[in-house]
């Protein structure tokens, strides 16, 4: 891949959907690979492990993810209407609103896992952008953090 070298810029998309580092966009974010394993799947490191770019800003940093995953929310909800009205259509005399409805939630609920990690990488991404001296170590160090209270909300 075009990724091992050092002075090869990954695509910003593809490294959102991968949950890699802003910085690097080679790195691994969460510790575990697997989304789906609901015990753990949230666990990031504490610093990329290719660039060593810390991951957690400061005291709270992820609350502001929330935003993220609402929007995200509302747009995977607006692809869902217009696909179903475009092919299956809705109409007052019988149930098909509501059934897009209930299969939408269903959606949502399916797909809470991802998106909540892509919530935090894309919201990591609008304070840590990508560095083309990653490997040199221009590293984005936070402000101040509170080592007790980290992971701790
Ligand atoms: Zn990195």
């Amino acid at each position: 891949m075009c990724a091992e070298r050092a002075d090869v810029k990954p695509n910003l998309i593809l490294s959102v959907l991968q949950n890699k580092c802003p910085r690097c966009r080679r790195g691994s974010l969460y510790k575990n690979r697997n989304t789906y394993n609901l015990k753990n799947f949230m666990v990031m490191n504490e610093r990329c492990p290719t660039c060593g770019q810390p991951l957690d800003m400061e005291p709270g940093f992820y609350y502001g993810t929330n935003m993220v995953s609402y929007a995200l929310a509302v747009l995977i909800s607006a692809f869902t209407f217009f696909g179903w009205w475009a092919t299956i259509g809705f109409s007052l005399q019988d149930k098909r609103f509501f059934t897009w409805i209930a299969v939408n939630a269903v959606l949502l609920v399916v797909l809470q896992p991802p998106l909540m990690r892509i919530s935090r990488t894309i919201w990591l991404a609008f304070f840590v952008h990508y560095s083309p001296g990653w490997s040199k170590g221009d590293i984005i160090e936070p402000e101040r953090v509170n080592r007790d209270q980290a992971a701790n909300w």
